[in-house]
């Protein structure tokens, strides 16, 4: 008799989380996870927000809440997203433990086992493992420097049509993606909505990272240009604080009632107290003003490392120009594989995250994403000092 479930036969460990422990020694520099700058938060004041919210509120913050979150968070949620073109009504936002949450619901209410999810190819480790944990099949679509191809989307589309499988939705990280840095031309946007909406195929947009654009610009967020086929995800990991785990999901009508059934057989509610917290920090801290500050810290992150792969990488290797959130992503020569050379990078003690995690087929060995988000820049340029000095005995065997 089998004793789990099939689905569970999807669930791999993440390799960056596999490498966690050792990349968190402190004599290892660690460009391989995607932790927020927390340091840059006020925490005496926040310190003194919890106090205040358990002194005030404390029956509230502490009780069961509703599935869909609190109406107040939800009406801020709507003003945030407002900065982004989106008009949205409260009732069609649902509060989630992070976007991860969000990505694991929307997935369990449209796939089945067997179905088909479009990605970019690179895309993000923790959706691929939510599609790979509902058995949904990932077919990945080329991107360029000005993100997905619509050409490439159509091919794939046409491609899974003459297999006889189902495409359910458009999985995208337009603005400054993760794993690769790189954001969807504006003049894009709409010839993606096009594409799908002609194919009859959802976009779910995930977009943690369009507030900490360098320049301060913000992009049309896709849902702005099409209200009726977009399911939208947002978060306050990276604009506010990852721990608190409150993401957010804008959804049409219909699609919004089954995700609050989704959430509440999941969690019964989102946690009350981290969403007081938040509503609360809103209300009364400049938010404004920390999203510019988190900005100004990853944009000097960022130039530490454009500037210290220039000086060090060896010849051959290419990488894109993140022009906002929280990473760059790197092709290394043939030869390089780059999944078997990261125990030795970690021996000569960095780290980063290899490219074969951000594709369900396992392409990217010649690839890895670098994080400039956490790290100091003295110890980016250290970091890229030693995957140089790494890469070029590599190349050297
Ligand atoms: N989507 C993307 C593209 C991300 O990079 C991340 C976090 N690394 C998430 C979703 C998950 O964010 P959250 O903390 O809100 O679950």
């Amino acid at each position: 008799m089998r004793r789990y479930a099939q689905r569970t036969a999807g669930m791999t460990a993440s390799e960056i989380r596999a490498l966690f422990s050792v990349a968190s020694r402190p004599e290892v520099v660690s460009l391989a996870g995607g932790m927020p700058y927390l340091a840059a938060l006020p925490l005496d004041s926040l310190s003194a927000e919890v106090g205040q919210l358990i002194a005030e509120d404390g029956l509230v913050a502490l009780q069961y809440g509703s599935a869909q979150g609190i109406p107040e968070l939800r009406e801020q949620i709507c003003e945030i997203m407002a900065l982004e073109g989106i008009s949205a009504h409260p009732d069609d936002v649902v509060v989630t433990v992070g976007s991860q949450m969000a990505l694991d619901m929307v997935t369990r209410i449209f796939c089945d086992p067997g179905d088909v999810v479009l990605a970019e190819g690179p895309s993000y480790v923790g959706a691929l493992g939510s599609f790979a944990a509902y058995q949904a099949q990932v077919v990945h679509v080329t991107m360029d420097e000005h993100g997905l191809v619509p050409s490439a989307l159509r091919e794939a589309l046409a491609s899974v049509a003459a297999s006889g499988r189902r495409v359910k939705f458009l999985y995208t990280i337009p603005n400054f993606q993760n794993p690769a840095g790189v954001t969807l031309a504006v003049e894009r946007r709409a010839e993606v909505l096009e594409i799908c909406a002609q194919h009859g195929v959802l976009v779910v947009e995930d977009n943690p990272y369009g507030l900490l654009g360098f320049d301060g610009q913000i992009y049309p967020a896709l849902r702005s240009l099409d209200a009726d086929n977009v399911v939208y995800l947002g978060s306050f990991s990276k604009t506010f604080a990852s721990g608190l785990r409150v993401g957010w999901v804008l959804a049409p009508h219909a699609v919004r009632e089954k995700l609050v059934l989704a959430a509440e057989s999941a969690t019964l509610c989102p946690p009350t107290m981290n969403q007081l917290m938040v509503s609360r920090y809103l209300a009364t801290h400049d938010w404004k003003g920390q999203i510019k500050t988190y900005r100004e810290a990853y944009r000097e992150r960022r130039d530490a490392m454009l500037s210290a792969l220039d000086q060090y990488m060896p010849a051959g290797c290419t990488w894109t120009k993140p022009d906002g959130g929280f990473y760059v992503w790197v092709t290394v020569p043939e030869g390089v594989n780059t999944k078997a050379m990261l125990p030795r990078a970690v021996t000569q003690r960095v780290a980063y995250a290899s490219g074969t995690g951000f594709y369900a087929d396992r392409l990217g060995s010649r690839q890895m994403r670098l994080s400039y988000c956490y790290p100091t820049p003295e110890r980016i340029r250290e970091g890229v000092r030693r995957l140089a000095n790494v890469l070029g005995d590599e190349l050297e065997l």
